[in-house]
């Protein structure tokens, strides 16, 4: 594959949102996972049976099944804080959801980045969607705003608002005053913890290869003329122009979590190829 053939001649420059690397994707279409039951209430249990459904009914092309004999897998457990890897680790990778996780799309944002899935702000492109108000920025944090600029691959995907991969405006912030300002749609919902987006279910199945080119319109862009925006890239102008047709698609009105939760990226592979431990945070 080309991804893996960059890989051994030690080129890797694809410019990505979800993971770049096909040794970091799930086989078979399959996220076999186990959860540490003991570790969980009744209810949290609940939880995230329902989100782990929610997923699967959501997202054609890939599904979290309970494990049989899978070597590679999930193990979904509670821990300090909300952490996921991104992607397929290769092994027992651990999804940890402390007590301040509890939250459905909480969950399902831990499982979106096990999926594959970086926050959306980390895109290369992102400076055309979002002011990065650094000054606003807690100061340790301030790692968890940068671009990713390697392994990572936006699939040809508008941005996208109102992904739940989103941060919102004042994550992390330092003095109240907003981390991040949307530079389109400046009241429309971003950082939403309540759903998959519809254009971040259009970009696993596409991550997953299981589904056509067009990506769903965002809510943001409806309305907007390719001049609107300087540098809009080929999908993006093709949307544009027939956001006046349509209704937005976007899914997702809803409310930002105060849950902090933590990714990172430890796995073997993702060590060895990046030479580097990368941890994240975000609510
Ligand atoms: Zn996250």
């Amino acid at each position: 594959m080309l991804v893996q053939d960059g890989l051994l001649v030690g080129v890797i420059i694809q410019k990505r949102n979800a993971v770049s690397l096909s040794l970091w994707e799930w086989k078979n279409h399959k996220i076999p996972y186990i959860i540490k039951e003991s570790d969980f209430s009744a209810s949290a249990l609940s939880l995230i049976k329902d989100a782990i459904a929610t997923f699967n009914r959501k997202v054609a092309c890939i599904s979290w099944t309970p494990r049989k004999n899978e070597p590679d897998f999930v193990r979904i457990r509670s821990g300090a804080g909300c952490v996921s890897s991104i992607g397929r680790d290769g092994g027992m990778q651990d999804l940890y959801l402390g007590s301040n996780c509890y939250y459905k799309g909480v969950v399902l944002h831990e499982m979106n980045h096990a999926t594959g899935f970086y926050h959306e702000q980390s895109r290369p492109d992102r400076d055309k969607y979002v002011q990065v108000n650094w000054d606003n920025i807690q100061s340790d944090k301030r790692l968890d705003f940068k671009k990713e600029t390697q392994y990572i691959d936006t699939l040809g995907a508008p941005y996208d608002y109102g992904s739940i991969m989103h941060y919102g405006k004042d994550t992390f912030s330092a003095n109240g005053k907003p981390t991040l300002i949307p530079l389109f749609d400046p009241k429309g919902t971003m950082g939403q913890r309540t759903d998959l987006s519809l254009v971040d279910i259009w970009k696993i199945n596409k991550l997953y290869k299981c589904t056509g080119i067009q990506p769903p319109i965002p809510k943001w862009m409806v309305g907007l003329s390719t001049l609107s925006i300087p540098g809009t890239t080929t999908t993006e102008q093709s949307l544009m122009s027939t956001t006046s047709a349509v209704s937005s698609t976007s899914s997702t009105a809803a409310t930002t979590s105060n849950t902090n939760c933590l990714e990172n990226l430890t796995g073997k592979l993702k060590k060895e190829y990046t030479g580097s431990r990368e941890i994240t945070n975000t609510r």
